[in-house]
């Protein structure tokens, strides 16, 4: 089971850098139990977000990285055998609920279809979560929030969210972190100096302007960070950037030749 729960209650926020006015948005949902959505390109802080809100609102959070085989049963339980007996085992959803804490469902989209029919009750003001096996209908306790992020850049109409999945949630956009933020970002998460980071970034944003053309994707914040780390240990710059922020984002020679003649340009 892909879950993991972090336990926030008194931890101090991991550090999040907002990019505008996302963490009151996302405190005003909270506050009034609605769900939220974040959509946004993979590595541009979304989990870092949310993982920070959970522990500024002291809540449990229990993420969920959705795949394509996770079923309603891995978000709500299953009856299990345990010594001989069958004992029912809640799964992270049916745990978020009971607790009043957060689920996160990251890559949403990716879940089998059974998924979403799951989320429509606890969406609405019912707030509540019908589990078939055990014939319970468990409200959710105050402090529960339900959210979910989706990556709408993959040009893959099925999988999209359907209107009426979508049309239940607050959403927030999220973007890659302009230089002014991805600078201080980067250097933190990575211990390099802001002057060394700032050709990343520059480099970030230029390999990010051939999303569309070469690229499905531009670079990640993630993938910035871990160039930047690997520099701040000590490797060459150009070897860092092949490994960190070139090989990740394309198999094609001829593309990959051409990243490296940007590297070139900016250092
Ligand atoms: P996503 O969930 O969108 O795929 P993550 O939240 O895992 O992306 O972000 C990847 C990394 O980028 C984080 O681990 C963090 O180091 C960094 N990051 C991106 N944006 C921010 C931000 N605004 N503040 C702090 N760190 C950030």
């Amino acid at each position: 089971m892909n879950a993991h729960v972090n336990l926030q209650e008194g931890a101090e926020a991991p550090f999040y850098l907002p990019q505008g006015d996302e963490c009151e948005v996302f405190a005003a949902a909270h506050a009034n139990r609605l769900p939220a959505l974040l959509k946004g390109p993979t590595g541009c802080g979304k989990t870092r977000f949310v993982t920070h809100m959970a522990a500024r609102l002291g809540r449990p959070l229990y993420t969920v990285a959705c795949h394509d085989d996770l079923s309603a049963a891995d978000l709500i339980g299953r009856y299990l055998l345990k010594g001989g007996e069958t004992v029912w085992v809640d799964g992270p959803l049916t745990r978020a609920v009971r607790e009043g804490a957060i689920c996160y469902l990251d890559e949403v989209v990716e879940a089998r279809k059974d998924v979403t029919v799951v989320l429509h009750p606890l969406t609405d003001d019912r707030r509540i979560l019908p589990i078939d096996r055990t014939g319970e209908e468990l409200a959710a306790a105050p402090g529960f929030m339900l959210v979910a992020s989706y990556n709408p850049g993959y040009q893959n109409i099925l999988k999209t969210l359907k209107p009426s999945t979508r049309q239940r949630f607050v959403g927030l956009e999220f973007d890659f972190p302009t230089p002014a933020n991805e600078i201080p970002v980067v250097a933190r998460e990575s211990g390099l100096s802001e002057e060394q980071v700032k050709p990343l970034v520059r480099l970030a944003g230029k390999l990010r302007a051939l999303k569309g053309q070469d690229l499905e994707e531009g670079v990640s914040t993630r993938l910035v960070v871990y160039a930047a780390t690997l520099i701040a240990q000590g490797m060459p710059v150009e070897r860092a950037i092949l490994a960190a922020m070139i090989e990740p984002l394309s198999d094609d020679e001829d593309v990959k030749r051409g990243l490296l003649d940007l590297v070139t340009a900016i250092y």
